[in-house]
């Protein structure tokens, strides 16, 4: 058997041979070769069992003694038969006396609200690009822009009521940085409030790069404001659907920006929108392999905004970008080898997150999501919504009300919206309630099913794609186990 994937959580269990010894309901197994992946859904416990492993764990489809057990298995050790049973009671799958180990209240904390404390500012809703995916320019008027008194109350009040001890800003388009006035003024009051509050602030940014002029980016490195920059990979990638209007493309102007960005010392991390799924391994080798950066976000292509029309997801499509981040992953680990460090590459890094962890730090794969608790965002006109994440077809659901009219430190304890929308976790969503791998992915995004589908309660409309890719790296870190701290090692930007 492999190694358990979870650390124990209690010291030592200590096996008697007069201990009554039952396999666990639901767990849910999968055959390779000779060897067997078993998943415990509900506290998130899997193994891949060896032929002997599986021939204790058939043994046990009813109570026995484990001394029984020894007796009926005699070509196995003693020894080895109990500590298969004690690894697989560690793992959920196996009771001692009709006991689980697992306690499922206490191991998935975050059911309690936490409090907001990852604030998304949209501070304009115009932009300089047309891309051929955006789904974040087309609400209300195109040109909208955040002023800086309105800016400057919702700062006010998140420093005044929410009690978290660190708030983070995130800056937001359209471009954010059409808006680069407001955001120094922000920043600069954002400094002054965290003197007078004794909280600590921190600043976010996603840009399309083009405005990144080296004077900006001076005053941004002074912020420490860490920013996300959006390059496809290479040009004959980014150049397909990042483009001004008219047609022409960016990848000349981005690039440029972006490396003189980070020879200035900003932190800068690349995000690419993989729009076809044979691209990921290509988009990987060109941001690390060519450009050397090693933090980085890899998402796939929502279909949601411009690309509603053109970019359908069915499963088939699912299973494409499947079968592409699993080429990326080896691409991934090759780098890292290559590098002898660690790569973080958002979102595999936090798969492999929640694959060898209970924790749960990343707002948008744990059930319920962020939503309306740990994320709020505020829209141009000053509406307070339950996340960064919302289109003109799914704002409604997601209206909280306006920033005036609300407490935002009692919002997720009071406001019956946020307790209808944190209603959407897996045991409530027909498809993920039977899924082995719920607690691992969490029902996916709350916005992306809405949109999708017109239903909150319903399956990531990526489900495919996350059922293939998660179980797939069971597999293949029972196999290859060092790709877990060459490729899961960094920590989550947003939680
Ligand atoms: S979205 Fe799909 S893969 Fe994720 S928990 Fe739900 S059913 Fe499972
Ligand atoms: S709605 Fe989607 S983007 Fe928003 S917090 Fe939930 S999972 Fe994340």
């Amino acid at each position: 058997m492999a190694k358990p994937a979870m650390p124990p959580q209690v010291p030592g269990v200590q096996l008697q041979e007069q201990v009554l010894v039952a396999r666990t309901e639901g767990v849910q197994i999968f055959r390779r070769g000779g060897r067997v992946l078993a998943i415990e859904p509900q506290s998130a416990s899997w193994t891949v069992m060896d032929p002997a492993s599986w021939a204790v764990y058939v043994r046990l489809d009813r109570p026995r003694l484990l001394s029984n057990l020894w007796r009926q298995l005699p070509e196995l050790q003693p020894g080895f038969v109990s500590s298969v049973v004690e690894q697989l009671h560690r793992l959920g799958m196996v009771g001692l006396n009709g006991r689980p180990f697992h306690d499922l209240a206490r191991l998935w904390p975050d059911h309690e609200p936490l409090g907001p404390r990852f604030l998304a500012l949209r501070v304009t809703e115009a932009c300089n690009f047309a891309c051929s995916y955006c789904y974040n320019c087309s609400g209300g008027d195109p040109g909208a822009t955040m002023t800086l008194p309105l800016g400057r109350r919702i700062l006010e009040k998140a420093f005044r009521e929410l009690p978290a001890p660190h708030l983070s800003f995130d800056f937001m388009g359209g471009e954010p940085l059409l808006a680069f006035e407001t955001i120094l003024g922000l920043m600069a009051y954002g400094r002054e409030l965290e003197q007078k509050h004794q909280k600590a602030a921190s600043f976010l940014m996603q840009t399309n790069g083009a405005l990144l002029t080296p004077e900006r980016v001076r005053c941004l490195r002074d912020f420490r404001v860490g920013v996300g920059v959006s390059l496809d990979g290479p040009a004959e990638i980014h150049d397909r659907n990042r483009c001004l209007l008219g047609g022409r493309g960016t990848h000349h102007t981005v690039l440029n920006n972006l490396l003189r960005a980070r020879d200035q010392g900003l932190r800068v991390t690349p995000l690419a929108v993989v729009e076809r799924p044979s691209d990921y391994p290509r988009v990987l080798d060109y941001l690390v392999g060519e450009l050397g950066f090693e933090f980085l976000h890899l998402n796939p292509c929502s279909a949601l905004g411009r690309a509603r029309e053109t970019r359908r997801l069915g499963p088939e499509r699912a299973e494409a970008f499947h079968r592409g981040f699993m080429a990326m992953l080896e691409r991934a680990w090759h780098h890292s080898r290559k590098l002898g460090r660690p790569l973080a590459v958002h979102n595999l890094s936090d798969m492999l997150a929640n694959l060898t962890s209970k924790r749960r730090d990343l707002m948008c794969m744990r059930s319920p999501c962020g939503l309306g608790d740990a994320i709020l965002s505020f829209s141009v006109q000053g509406e307070v919504l339950a996340c960064e994440e919302y289109e003109p077809s799914t704002k409604g659901t997601f209206y909280l009300g306006q920033l005036e009219d609300l407490d935002l430190g009692s919002l997720a304890l009071n406001s019956t919206q946020v307790q209808a929308l944190r209603q959407r976790r897996v045991e409530n969503i027909p498809r993920c309630s039977r899924c082995p791998i719920r607690r691992f992915c969490g029902g996916g995004c709350a916005h992306k099913a809405l949109a999708w589908s017109g239903e909150l309660l319903r399956e990531d409309p990526m489900c495919r794609f996350y059922e293939l890719t998660f179980i797939e790296l069971m597999w293949k870190i029972a196999d290859e186990p060092e790709i877990v701290p060459a490729l899961g090692g960094c920590g989550n930007a947003s939680s």
